[in-house]
């Protein structure tokens, strides 16, 4: 275990930080309580609940003050309608200079030839990703068929023609219950609805992406976009072939980094495993494994980037410039080379974990991790996910449920819990930690029964969770806990 916890680098005067950053939290509390002291109570309940947990919650993350400091500012009073130097409104010359900054850190930070700010979340980034896609892909080409400059010299037909095009596009993205993303052509998603889609999964025995298969469908689909990135698949992806697949079909490959940007950021993922250089669009979330403010990015090729650049107006409104600004902010803060110490925690911890559930007899998906995420199998206890995430949030362990390959307990029940280690190990929490968490989640799990229903089946819901065992976590949970102290230092009043 690394004793460098990158939340709270042991640089000089970061005790003299943390005071400050204190004093600064009192004095908006304070500020708050005036008007609505409900929600300034709120503000500070959820400090001691996030606190007082042990967050295994894979996409969630803790920021530093200085990231969630600067989104508490005036700039979110700023209307900042165009782009950099193009604003549709006057006076944005200081979001200028913050959206500047977050596009050119998250150029050196990832490499990549463009960068894009203003998505406000993971989901409007992809919009913006599909958008763009099917501009270049589609209205560009239509246009000058039809010898129109842009789309409002078209005619109405000419217009009937574009809107039958842009509906009746193809995208190729991974499913749901293997991993994948809503945005990722889900049905009840606009991404299913916008496009033709078809899904892949994975391979039924190992529960691993079968390139050939993946292959196979594209060429039989042909896609205009394939779409790469999970939310839930414990394992790296080999990017170098989603493009040689993209490319035999002539598709445009998008790669939704949302989950593990902090993985690449911090360059644990390189080579085939970092997506910038392979997918002509790249998209992420920022306060994921990246650790920032809640909000989007898109990251493109040099050929990609006029077309993203029109986000707004194409999908986006008014960016945030607020979090524009801290954007940049967390984006220097991954530039530092405490940021890749930070993600080889992320992913070594991940091991620890599922090593920790091996040694006790648990089941994984795919047998283990290579990443940040780690799906455990909960029928080998005979509980669906839910009731392990209920009896895991009774002893104070926060998780999320989740549905399995080829799931028998459907979407709602699910067998699986997605475990994350990004936010405990941005407190501090090394392998031995990890390990230890294993053996308490297993602990409340072998003492959790479901209760029968009125037929005497097993029920998928309901359970009894043996009396002392979540007292027992809990206390346990605690020792863990105040070791690592979620932002150490920060006292409020
Ligand atoms: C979380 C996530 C998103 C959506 O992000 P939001 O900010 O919640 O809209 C999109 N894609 C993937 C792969 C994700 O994991």
């Amino acid at each position: 275990m690394s004793d460098v916890n990158p939340a709270n680098p042991p640089a000089s005067g970061a005790e003299t930080l943390a005071k400050t950053a204190s004093t600064a939290y009192d004095a908006a509390l304070e500020v708050i309580a005036s008007v609505e002291p409900r929600v300034a109570e709120a503000t500070r309940k959820e400090l001691a609940d996030q606190r007082a947990s042990l967050k295994l919650i894979a996409s969630e993350n803790y920021a530093s003050p200085a990231v969630l400091l600067t989104m508490g500012t005036w700039f979110s009073d700023k209307y900042a309608e165009g782009t950099v130097g193009h604003r549709f409104y006057a006076g944005c010359q200081n979001v200028d200079t913050v959206e500047s900054l977050a596009a050119e850190h998250a150029r050196e930070l990832f490499g990549a030839p463009y960068a894009y700010a203003q998505p406000h979340s993971g989901i409007d980034a992809n919009l913006v990703a599909f958008w763009s896609i099917l501009a270049h892909r589609v209205e560009t080409p239509t246009l000058e068929r039809l010898g129109a400059k842009n789309v409002n010299e078209l005619s109405e037909a000419d217009w009937e023609t574009l809107r039958h095009e842009f509906g009746n596009q193809r995208l190729l993205g991974m499913s749901l219950d293997a991993g994948g993303h809503l945005t990722h052509g889900f049905r009840p998603n606009i991404s299913g609805k916008m496009f033709h889609q078809q899904q892949y999964g994975t391979d039924p025995e190992t529960g691993l992406l079968d390139y050939d298969l993946v292959a196979a469908k594209a060429r039989e689909f042909k896609p205009a976009i394939l779409v790469a990135g999970y939310s839930a698949y414990p394992r790296r992806v080999n990017f170098a072939k989603m493009r040689e697949i993209a490319d035999e079909v002539g598709a445009t490959l998008m790669v939704d980094m949302a989950h593990f940007a902090g993985l690449v950021a911090g360059k644990v993922f390189t080579g085939d495993e970092n997506p910038v250089p392979f997918a002509h669009i790249t998209t992420t979330t920022t306060h994921k494994s990246l650790r920032g403010p809640r909000g989007g990015l898109v990251l493109a090729q040099e050929e990609f980037a006029a077309d993203v650049d029109r986000g707004c107006p194409m999908v986006l409104g008014g960016p945030l410039s607020h979090v524009m600004a801290a954007k940049a902010v967390a984006l220097a803060e991954a530039r530092q080379p405490s940021f890749q110490v930070y993600a080889q925690d992320i992913a070594d911890n991940a091991k620890a974990l599922a090593e920790g559930f091996l040694t006790r007899g648990g089941k994984l998906v795919t047998g283990g991790t290579d990443n940040h995420i780690v799906l455990l199998d909960v029928t080998s206890f005979g509980l669906t996910g839910r009731q392990a995430e209920s009896a895991l949030l009774d002893a104070g362990v926060v998780t999320n449920r989740n549905s399995v390959p080829q799931d028998p307990n459907g979407a709602w029940y699910t067998s699986g819990v997605r475990l994350g280690t990004p936010a405990l190990t941005t407190r501090g929490f090394g392998r031995d930690e990890f390990d230890k968490v294993a053996e308490l989640i297993v602990e409340v799990l072998s003492n959790t029964t479901p209760n029968s229903t009125k037929a005497g089946a097993p029920s998928k819901a309901t359970y009894t969770l043996a009396d002392g065992v979540a007292d027992r976590v809990k206390a346990q949970s605690a020792e863990l806990l105040d070791k690592h102290p979620l932002y150490p230092g920060l006292e409020l009043s």
